[in-house]
């Protein structure tokens, strides 16, 4: 067998000599042999493939650590080899995607013309209601709903203390100041304000007794700036916009089952019916991934924004969610039938449902 010099097997595996001796180092890809006498490293063809395919994933830009697991699988489980690589790149592309919603963020803020300003445009203001329902089998209700002129939040509490946890969330949402300033500053005033909620939920897990089950909630609210809604979400409560007729789900759950159908392990179907289908992986509560996903809306004359728990989405088809936002005439109404359409496919969660409607503003 004709072992090739680091040089000619650099050249023919297009990794460079300094990038395959740091794979050495790192037991990714080790030499055939090592000459005893010179301390040259030698290498078989025969390991090209594994050196071809190791570049091709450092383009990908997959850190090292996982491209040795992929290339341990590539050796007899190829499918699974393949999964990995799926997996990296549904991954690289959450992160991506919660980039360009921070870009989205800026740029729509910088962008946006006060209405005000102009003679054509009435300022626009919001009518609401919010309510939340034990369900028929749960005892308590751990969810909470509000709304008020400025803030529309939803949460989902869950453990001993969930009830306390879900009502801290979102008291410390209210009374911010979100009107008429920078993007930057609703950016922090957001983040500190989730980083109150954070502490105010660890406090009330705190107070809860070991070995509980663990104390945490979802908090998904709308923050009104005065023509447009700031959104802040975590976990897997929703948010969804009827406009013109057409009901969008413009949150996204952070749950465990839909990073899976994300990286394409789950069809959606599937995941509706998954046993840990309630499974979250970003919650607020000690120990839990408590990062919001935050965007800001134009908001239209006639949008109808639902914010809702799981209690209402888990057993009410979207369908049926927008004929009832289409078809009721007020928020309120709009609230009751959904809640009653939720209990009326057995409630068997607390349900909470906020609507409201962006209404030019009467002189
Ligand atoms: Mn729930």
């Amino acid at each position: 067998m004709e072992l090739l010099t680091i040089g000619a097997f650099a050249k023919a595996s297009r990794l460079s000599p300094k990038a395959l001796r740091l794979y050495d180092a790192l037991g990714l890809l080790a030499p055939a042999r090592i000459d005893p006498v010179t301390g040259y490293r030698l290498y078989a063809p025969e390991q090209l493939d594994r050196a071809r395919l190791v570049a091709w994933l450092r383009r990908l830009g997959m850190p090292l650590a996982r491209i040795q697991h992929v290339c341990t699988l590539e050796a007899d489980q190829a499918d699974q080899a393949a999964q990995e690589i799926r997996a990296f790149w549904a991954r690289v592309e959450a992160d991506t995607a919660a980039r360009r919603d921070l870009a989205t963020f800026l740029i729509d803020h910088l962008s946006w013309k006060d209405p005000t300003m102009t003679v054509s445009a009435d300022p626009l203001e919001i009518r609401y209601a919010a309510h939340s329902d034990a369900g028929r089998v749960r005892d308590g209700n751990q969810d909470t709903a509000y709304a008020d002129a400025h803030l529309l939040a939803v949460a989902d509490g869950c453990g001993r203390t969930g009830g306390p946890a879900s009502r801290a969330a979102v008291d410390a949402l209210k009374g911010l100041e979100t009107g008429g300033i920078a993007a930057g500053s609703l950016l922090n005033l957001l983040e500190d304000a989730v980083d109150r909620a954070r502490q105010a939920v660890e406090g009330v897990a705190g107070a809860a007794s070991c070995g509980e089950e663990a104390t945490g909630t979802t908090l998904t609210a709308m923050l009104w700036t005065g023509a447009q809604m700031a959104l802040v979400h975590i976990g897997d409560s929703r948010v969804y916009l009827l406009r013109e007729g057409r009901l969008f789900q413009i949150t996204h759950d952070h749950t465990l089952v839909q990073s899976m159908v994300d990286e394409g392990r789950l069809t959606p179907e599937e995941a509706a019916c998954h046993p840990q289908r309630s499974l979250l992986v970003r919650a607020l509560g000690p120990g839990a991934d408590g990062t919001p996903d935050m965007r800001l809306h134009d908001a239209r004359p006639d949008d109808r924004y639902l914010l809702c728990s799981d209690g209402l989405s888990t057993v009410v088809p979207a369908a049926e969610i927008r004929q009832v936002l289409a078809e009721s005439a007020e928020p309120d109404q709009a609230v009751r039938d959904l809640i009653a359409l939720a209990n009326g496919s057995g409630g068997p969660d607390n349900v909470s449902c906020v609507v409201a409607d962006v209404m030019a503003r009467r002189r």
